[in-house]
C-alpha cells in the first residue's frame, strides 16, 4: 500500500451498540474524521416533528420528502466531545436528537427512499477523500461497499437497553427501562426488515460482539484484528 494512505472504516450494527463511542476512539487514534450517520437520520426526524410532518403518531411521508429541500445538515467539530456536533439550518440540535421521541420515529423516517438518497449522497461526499470512520446501518453495504475495513457490531439487547437507559437518565429524560428496551428491539426489527438498505452484515465485515467489553478492550481487539493493515498505511 502507498505510504500515508487513508482509508474508509465502516462500522455498522444494531442500535445502542456503542458504535459511536468505538468509532470515535478509532478516529482519534488514526487522526480520522468520525461521522455519525444515525445523527443525520435523527436530525431529519427531529425536523419532521418540529414542522408537524409527524403528528399524533402519524408519519406523513410526503410532507417529509417535501421538507428535504429545506433542511441543511452540517457538522462542526466540538473539541470538548472530540466529535462533530450536528446542526440543522444552523441550529445546534445535538442535544435534541437523542430523545426517546426521536428514537421512536427515526426508523420510520429512515425507511423513506428519498431521505436515504439525500443522506447517502451527503455521506459519500463526506468520505470522498477517505480518512473517515463512519458508523451506521448500511455503510459497508451501500454507502461505501468498497470500504477497506468493515466492522459489524452487535451486543445483547438487554445490555444495549441498559446503556441507552443510563444515558437518558443522566440527561434527565424521564423514561422507563421497559420503554427503552422496547425501542431498542423494535428499531432492530424495523432496521433489519425494511425494503431499502436493511441492516445486514456485509460479507467482508468482521463481527464484534461488545456486550461485555470496555472501550479499551474493544481497541485492543481492533489492534489485534487490524493492526497489520493500519501499520501498512503509515
Ligand atoms: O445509530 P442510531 O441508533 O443513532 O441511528 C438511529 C436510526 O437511524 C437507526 O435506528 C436507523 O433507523 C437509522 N439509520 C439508518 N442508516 C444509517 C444510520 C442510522 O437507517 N446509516
Amino acid at each position: 500500500m502507498n505510504s500515508n494512505r487513508k482509508i474508509v472504516i465502516a462500522l455498522d450494527g444494531f442500535s445502542s451498540c456503542g458504535k459511536s463511542t468505538f468509532a470515535k476512539a478509532i478516529a482519534s487514534r488514526l487522526g480520522y474524521i468520525f461521522i455519525d450517520t444515525g445523527a443525520m437520520y435523527r436530525a431529519v426526524t427531529l425536523h419532521a416533528l418540529q414542522i408537524g410532518a409527524i403528528a399524533g403518531g402519524v408519519v406523513d411521508e410526503e410532507a417529509i420528502v417535501r421538507s428535504l429541500d429545506d433542511i441543511a445538515i452540517t457538522f462542526r467539530f466540538n473539541p470538548l466531545r472530540g466529535a462533530s456536533d450536528i446542526y440543522v439550518n444552523g441550529e445546534l440540535v445535538e442535544g435534541k436528537i437523542r430523545t426517546i421521541e426521536v428514537s421512536n420515529f427515526v426508523s420510520a423516517v429512515s425507511s423513506i427512499r428519498e431521505v436515504r438518497e439525500k443522506l447517502v449522497a451527503m455521506q459519500q461526499e463526506m468520505g470522498r477523500s477517505r480518512g473517515v470512520v463512519m458508523d451506521g446501518r448500511d455503510i459497508g453495504t451501500v454507502v461505501f461497499p468498497d470500504a477497506e475495513l468493515k466492522i459489524y457490531m452487535t451486543a445483547d439487547a438487554r445490555v444495549r437497553a441498559e446503556r441507552r437507559y443510563a444515558e437518558l437518565q443522566a440527561k434527565g429524560d424521564n423514561v422507563s427501562f421497559d420503554e427503552v428496551l422496547e425501542n431498542v428491539i423494535s428499531r432492530d426489527k424495523a432496521d433489519m426488515s425494511r425494503k431499502i438498505s436493511p441492516l445486514r452484515q456485509a460479507e467482508d465485515a468482521i463481527v464484534l460482539d461488545n456486550s461485555y467489553m470496555t472501550v479499551e478492550e474493544q481497541m485492543a481487539w481492533f489492534d489485534r484484528e487490524f493492526g497489520r493493515v493500519i501499520a501498512s498505511l503509515q
